[in-house]
């Protein structure tokens, strides 16, 4: 009887928190408060209270801490299922571009327990890591690559029977320490033939991860990548359409459209820029002498900002570095962010101020350029494509993702709050470290971490990682 009446008070208490007049710990009042997941788009106040959002109220709340988000949209965080930049300087860049969850996935690492106990602590957004094909084989082929990508054997050569059981072990021990998927990049990685990476994919199906692949030979390339996946029984995810798919982009599209229609699980994501950037010694550039005079001026080297030459071009790959590739049309790169397929993510990285102005700018240019300026994508469609789509996509291996993506009450306290009419990109390819403009106010796991436009010093990033499922065997 006593535990009745105990139970009883509990729950009259805990409807008395919930009341309107409570305090919450920060309260997000009048603005335009957008969840694509359920579709609501109207006036609400946001009563936010131990890192989670609590009430959704058309009228005032009280809290220890008011923000007037009045004339702004009040959406999900942002969450980049893209990101390599996965140190200070990067989520400095994109925290206020409005991500408050960052992913590498598509190279990943082959230690995934190390990769995630160097950033404990706190962080000022939200990370996680895939386990990837790439390191693993740049570890068992024993490459001579010092940064994420291979500089001779562990793309280029060819794995024997005892090599490839390596690979899929450091694979299966990295779902085992909580990867939230694996990462591949066959276009990285021209000695691994396909059979090599299916019997990778069959890994990552058996841990119910998808699989982030940076695939190469363009449309072909695709079909074959496809009909892997569906033989392993893998959940697949093309990195950077607006990339790989080429001058095909619609082509390529389309078969992913034909893939899913048919009931395979195929997703992608897009870039919103022109350029790439990648290692200059990555394979992607093993035809380099062969190139006519004129194609290494499309070629800008990160750390000065030049363009290159034949002879500048060799010198930079022989000592190493990273470059970036102008030259795709702005059609296809318009076509791949309208297309609703494809869901954003920025591929960033920036360090000592010098990087891509995708890291900075991805979130803001689409939403000020694309939706606002040139008016080809909705704002719904866009934000439903930042944030309850590849929350879907990690959610299915990685439980704590069905919680963010979203505003609903019960949801992480994960918001970005941003002027419609005012949202823009600043970074550029001559300076990548000047943070999107309009975007006032980021809430991480319920605590501001950019008040006014500025970093507040808050770091309540936290890892996100899938359940850990056991001691790594080897
Ligand atoms: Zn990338």
């Amino acid at each position: 009887m006593k535990g009745l009446i105990t139970a009883v008070a509990l729950g009259v208490l805990a409807a008395c928190a919930a009341e309107p007049g409570a305090d919450f710990d920060v309260v997000v009042a009048n603005g335009r408060v957008i969840d694509p997941e359920s579709g609501l788009d109207a006036v609400r106040h946001v009563g936010i209270r131990n890192g989670t959002i609590e009430m959704l109220s058309e009228t005032p709340l009280a809290g220890a801490r008011v923000i007037d988000a009045s004339g702004h949209v009040v959406s999900p965080g942002f969450i980049d299922l893209h990101q390599h930049g996965q140190q200070d300087e990067s989520y400095r860049m994109m925290v206020r571009d409005g991500v408050t969850s960052a992913f590498e996935l598509e190279v990943g690492t082959a230690d995934v327990a190390v990769w995630y106990a160097n950033r404990e602590g706190g962080q000022l957004v939200n990370y996680g890591v895939s386990v990837g094909h790439i390191p693993a084989r740049m570890k068992v082929l024993g490459d001579p690559g010092t940064g994420l990508l291979p500089a001779g054997v562990g793309g280029s050569g060819t794995a024997n029977e005892e090599q490839m059981a390596a690979m899929e072990r450091v694979l299966r021990d990295g779902l085992a320490q909580g990867a939230v998927a694996v990462g591949f990049g066959s276009a990285y990685t021209p000695g691994a033939p396909m059979a090599e990476i299916e019997r990778m994919f069959r890994v990552a199906a058996d841990g119910g991860a998808p699989a982030h692949i940076h695939m190469r030979g363009g449309v072909a390339g695709l079909h074959e990548t496809i009909a892997a996946a569906a033989s392993a029984g893998a959940s697949l995810h093309v990195v950077h359409v607006n990339s790989s798919g080429g001058t095909n982009l619609a082509e390529f599209l389309a078969a992913i459209q034909a893939a899913r229609d048919a009931g395979q699980d195929v997703t992608t994501e897009a870039y919103p820029y022109g350029a790439g950037m990648t290692e200059i010694q990555s394979a992607l550039f093993d035809d380099w002498e062969s190139w006519s005079d004129d194609r290494f001026a499309q070629h800008q080297l990160v750390s000065t900002g030049q363009r290159l030459t034949r002879e500048t071009f060799a010198k930079a790959r022989a000592e190493g570095g990273t470059v970036i590739t102008h030259g795709r049309p702005e059609e296809q790169t318009r076509a791949a962010i309208v297309s609703p397929l494809s869901m954003i993510a920025s591929d960033g990285f920036i360090e000592s101020g010098r990087g891509h102005p995708r890291t900075s700018g991805t979130y803001a240019k689409v939403l000020g350029r694309y939706v606002r300026e040139e008016g080809v994508v909705d704002l719904m469609d866009a934000l439903r494509r930042m944030t309850i789509e590849p929350a879907r996509r990690l959610e299915r291996r990685t439980p704590a993702m069905s919680n963010k993506g979203r505003i609903r009450v019960g949801a992480d306290a994960d918001l970005t709050i941003f002027n419609p009419a005012t949202v823009i990109d600043r970074a550029t390819y001559e300076d990548a470290s000047i943070p999107s403009g309009g975007i006032p106010y980021v809430i991480v796991g319920g605590q501001v971490v950019v008040d006014g436009g500025e970093l507040t010093g808050a770091r309540p990033g936290r890892a996100i990682r899938a359940p850990i499922s056991g001691r790594p065997a080897t």
